[in-house]
């Protein structure tokens, strides 16, 4: 039995509320297959549905012309609670129909990140409604949020991407999982918080779920972190002629590749970091990225991309 935290991608989930709960069904087999064998612990990713409860909070709020109401990690804490209960119950269901009987939760997960992360001098994560320049000056001044333009299609809201530094609830998470329970934790990369004056107080900032995922594994002492992207691998030269996907990459090899900008910002290159610092915590950690659909057979070494 390995300890094995699993990180999954958008493509686990699926864009709208009604994709995601056909999504969860295909996704929960996926998981209670490797559940059989190994012990787990879940984190997924949040972009599209924080993006719809975002975009929901900004337009009641516009209709009321008052953008003061519903902080980002509000909205973060929202998708946690509903994506976990589509898990869960999707979950639930995959176990009841193989007889099985597991505990299954999923932990509203604040993050620690550091107030002084050079992070919060670069907002750089576009968040929210599209505004024009005029909306989006008036709302600037008015809220203090920053602005920037978003690939020719107007002016959106843009917050800080922080590192974790620490997951508030691991000893719930620890516990609940050492008495058996499936535990899902660290969605979207958790709700970020800072300590300030002894206070954690939550902040407007999206932290990056591999990275989160990367932490959890450390965090409960996995030892294995599977990331579930849309991909069966990693790829050297991805989408051009001499295009090679990789099976294995040392921790010097990736370091390269990452040097030689082979992973997209945003997409891989987040998924390849969160995978150094998660083999490089502890001797003997290792990585497996590839899709949700071959994770057992990855688990063989018969796909994937390992690292570490
Ligand atoms: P997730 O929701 O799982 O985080 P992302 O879209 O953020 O998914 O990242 C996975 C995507 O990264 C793949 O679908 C692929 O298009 C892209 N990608 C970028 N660079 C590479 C690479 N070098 N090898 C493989 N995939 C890559
Ligand atoms: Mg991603």
């Amino acid at each position: 039995m390995s300890k094995i935290v699993i990180a999954l991608g958008g493509n686990a989930l699926g864009n709208t509320p009604t994709e995601q709960k056909k999504a969860v069904e295909v996704t929960a087999k996926s998981i209670v297959d490797l559940a059989e064998e190994n012990e787990l612990i879940i984190s997924h990713g949040n972009g599209p549905q924080v993006g719809m409860i975002n975009l929901a909070m900004d337009m009641y709020l516009q209709a009321r012309d008052d953008m003061d109401g519903m902080p980002f990690a509000e909205c973060g804490a929202m998708s946690q609670g509903y994506i976990g209960y589509h898990l869960q119950n999707a979950i639930e269901n995959e176990l009841s129909k193989r007889n099985l009987d597991k505990m299954v939760i999923s932990i509203i997960s604040e993050v620690l990140v550091d107030k002084d992360d050079k992070a919060f001098e670069n907002p750089s994560k576009p968040i929210g409604s599209f505004y024009s320049l005029e909306e989006s000056q008036q709302i600037a001044q008015k809220y203090g949020f920053t602005f920037k333009e978003d690939a020719g299609r107007g002016y959106r809201r843009v917050v800080p991407s922080p590192r974790p530094v620490d997951i508030l609830q691991k000893r719930a998470i620890k516990d609940l999982y050492n008495a058996g329970a499936l535990v899902i934790a660290g969605g979207g990369g958790g709700i970020p918080v800072v300590k300030e004056e002894g206070k954690l107080r939550g902040v407007d900032a999206v932290i990056d779920k591999d990275f989160t995922a990367a932490k959890l594994a450390s965090l409960v002492g996995a030892d294995l972190l599977i990331i579930l992207t849309a991909v069966d691998k990693v790829a050297i030269h991805f989408g051009q002629e001499n295009e090679e996907w990789i099976s294995k990459m040392s921790v010097a090899e990736a370091e390269k590749y990452l040097a030689d900008g082979e992973f997209k910002e945003g997409s891989m290159k987040p998924k390849i970091e969160a995978a150094l610092s998660f083999v490089n915590a502890k001797d003997g950690n290792k990585v497996l990225i590839t899709s949700l659909d071959k994770a057992i057979d990855g688990l063989k070494g018969l796909t994937g991309t390992y690292i570490g």
